[in-house]
């Protein structure tokens, strides 16, 4: 499965929860299959789905799902010692490990040769980190919701990207309309 075959089998598991989504076509496939105003799609700031997703988790009690990818993770590796030190147990992080930067052509990450990012998660402290196959994910993801304990999921899938159109949605709206649905 490739990380868009993914998300159309959780989108009904994602559709009741706050999702901070991972920048370029992770986002852009998650806006095409299922667009809602609890989705915050990220148009910048490459890395950092998982940092913001730790954020919103700790300001509020409702339950936040980063949707994040092996290429931002590697980007931004000093997210899995915070999460790991920060348990917040409304916080599930889904890390779909293609082993490629898929917004940019697909070129091979570390995570696709010898790294494991279930590893080093563990390694940086992270409680419950389970790795699953692409077509467990939804399994998998709503065990840790049930579980109300923090949890990274590494679910690794196929590398390839649909084609799905841009986002031109203003970001001022998405923001606006994503912190009306964390305060309704
Ligand atoms: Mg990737």
């Amino acid at each position: 499965m490739i990380r868009s075959e993914i998300l159309k089998e959780i989108a009904p598991i994602l559709r009741d929860q706050l999702v901070v989504c991972n920048i370029g076509i992770p986002s852009q496939e998650l806006h095409a299959i299922d667009d809602q105003p609890t989705n915050f799609y990220m148009l910048g700031t490459m890395g950092l789905a998982s940092s913001i997703g730790l954020g919103l988790a700790m300001a509020q009690p409702k339950p936040v799902i980063a949707i994040d990818g092996d290429g931002s993770v590697l980007t931004n590796l000093c997210t899995l010692p915070t999460i790991a030190n920060n348990v917040t147990d409304n916080y599930i992080l889904l890390i779909i490990d293609n082993g490629s930067y898929g917004s940019t052509g697909d070129q091979p990450t570390y995570a696709g040769k010898k790294t494991s990012l279930a590893k080093v998660a563990e390694a940086c402290g992270c409680d419950n980190v389970v790795e699953c196959r692409d077509v467990d994910t939804g399994r998998v993801l709503q065990e840790a919701l049930d579980s109300k304990k923090m949890t990274v999921i590494v679910c690794k899938c196929d590398s390839g990207n649909a084609t799905m159109p841009v986002i031109t949605m203003d970001p001022v709206v998405i923001r606006d309309r994503f912190m009306k649905a964390v305060q309704a």
